[in-house]
């Protein structure tokens, strides 16, 4: 474990390195805002590195051999990614996991109103916010909505500088005497996170009539009625692609680094490895910023039953073979963590902090009040890892999710451990975590991509 800064030690082909590779994360943070566009992305990824759908192979009948690459879809929004390596896959698989949904506002089901010749869409905030962060910033609408028929469209609107955007209102400050009397928590409340989206009231109508011309609107743009957002699953997300920061461009700021920064490196690292001699498995879930509930999240059956029926395709499939196969796994939950914050230096345990370019970051544990929910790895593998990492030269440090009893939390590894395997938490450390514009170091997404790589390779 280095503890010094990682920016000095690194030769200029690690510069380049990193460089490429940071350009290329900010272009799949651009493009991929919600899980269903990080799924597309990932497979259009894979496919150009030789995977193929386990679904088409289930339907042809073909069987899985060591040097196969498979990837199942769950639903458009979560996706495993396998590749076969030549040891029995009974003593285990390497797995990177981590989740692809970030905290953001979704559209209610009944959301359009108008009020006082202004139209609305009204939502409900998913995962962890702080609500007053959300205002008065420009805002895009990313998301499907499917219609009775089955046709489901695509929406992305407020991404292409022509498009317009929307935007939530915050009190004047000049009127916000009482406002700023409140707790933050209340400054802005749940039912106040309504996305303004028009105000042109369409001619003849008389009530409603800044709403009916939204609906005409979305009616020629996609041929929708108003009952179609029954059906639909839009996310409200910030505008606006990821881009470099500081002077010396040495971070990137964006919305959704948790946890696309960990999926983005992991799969870089999946389709760096090639027919590795353990099998690699890549896991990007849905759902963990709302407990990994859910047919897409960690905790629905999705992954068992995959690998299942990847045993079944391999002819060694067996209850006791399923279960031996996941209990011999080695598996990095990665997840972002807490980077250290001068600025607010009273909720960390400064050398149990995660510090930017110091490279990848493990919580051994996370939880809150006494460790309680957390999954505690176990010392054993934590040394194997440091092994691993020690021989690849990746820089990595180790964090506490702030001081004792400041807090907490939590991510999938707890669910993976239920099948008795090792595993531990590892990632970026992110500044402002779940704000909508959170930003990490280069350098650290570029050690995460090492050393999940070199921990694929690990046989
Ligand atoms: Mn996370
Ligand atoms: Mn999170």
């Amino acid at each position: 474990m280095k503890d010094n800064n990682i920016w000095n030690n690194y030769t200029k082909e690690e510069l380049n390195e990193l460089e490429a590779l940071n350009s290329d994360y900010i272009d799949f943070l651009s493009k991929g805002k919600t899980e269903r566009e990080c799924v597309k992305l990932l497979i259009k990824e894979a496919e150009l590195k030789g995977y193929k759908d386990l679904n088409e192979i289930v339907k042809m009948k073909k069987s899985l051999v060591p040097g196969d690459k498979v990837y199942s879809n769950c639903m458009d929004k979560t996706l495993l990614m396998i590749n076969i390596g030549e040891d029995d896959i009974t003593k285990g698989m390497n797995i990177l996991g981590a989740h692809l949904d970030s905290p953001r506002l979704d559209v209610k089901q009944n959301p359009l109103y108008e009020n006082s010749e202004i139209a609305y869409l009204d939502t409900h905030y998913y995962g962890g916010i702080k609500k007053y962060q959300w205002v008065t910033l420009p805002l895009a609408i990313h998301g499907v909505i499917v219609k009775k028929d089955g046709t489901k469209i695509n929406v992305v609107v407020g991404e292409n500088e022509n498009d317009p955007v929307f935007f939530i209102s915050d009190l004047l400050i000049h009127l916000s005497a009482e406002q700023l009397e409140k707790k933050s928590a209340k400054v802005i409340e749940g039912e106040q996170l309504d996305v303004i989206v028009g105000s042109i009231p369409l001619g003849k109508e008389e009530k409603d009539a800044v709403k009916i011309n939204i609906l005409k609107i979305l009616h020629d743009k996609y041929s929708i009625e108003e009952d179609d957002f029954w059906s639909a699953e839009l996310e409200v997300v910030p505008a606006g692609p990821a881009r470099e920061a500081g002077f010396d461009r040495s971070m990137v700021i964006s919305y959704g680094h948790d946890d696309r920064v960990c999926a983005y490196t992991s799969m870089v690292a999946m389709l760096e490895v090639d027919k590795p001699k353990r099998t690699s498995c890549g896991l990007f879930v849905d759902k963990e910023e709302i407990g990994s509930v859910g047919a897409t999240g960690m905790q629905s059956k999705f992954f068992e039953n995959t690998m299942a029926e990847i045993l079944e395709l391999m002819g060694v499939y067996s209850e006791i073979n399923l279960r031996r196969t996941l209990a011999s796994c080695n598996m990095l939950s990665s997840d972002v963590s807490a980077a250290y914050d001068p600025t607010f230096d009273n909720v960390y345990d400064k050398k149990n902090s995660a510090m930017f370019g110091r490279g990848l970051v493990f919580n051994k544990y996370t939880g809150s009040r006494g460790k309680g929910g957390s999954n505690d790895a176990n010392p054993e593998y934590l040394a194997y890892l440091r092994n691993i990492l020690h021989k690849n030269n990746v820089s990595f440090q180790s964090s506490e999710l702030g001081k004792v009893d400041a807090g907490g939390g939590g991510t999938i590894a707890y669910i993976m451990a239920l099948y008795g395997m090792n595993v531990v938490d590892s990632g970026v450390p992110v500044l402002n975590m779940h704000a909508p514009w959170e930003v990490v170091s280069k350098a650290d997404v570029y050690e995460a991509m090492k050393g999940y790589k070199a921990f694929l390779l690990e046989a």
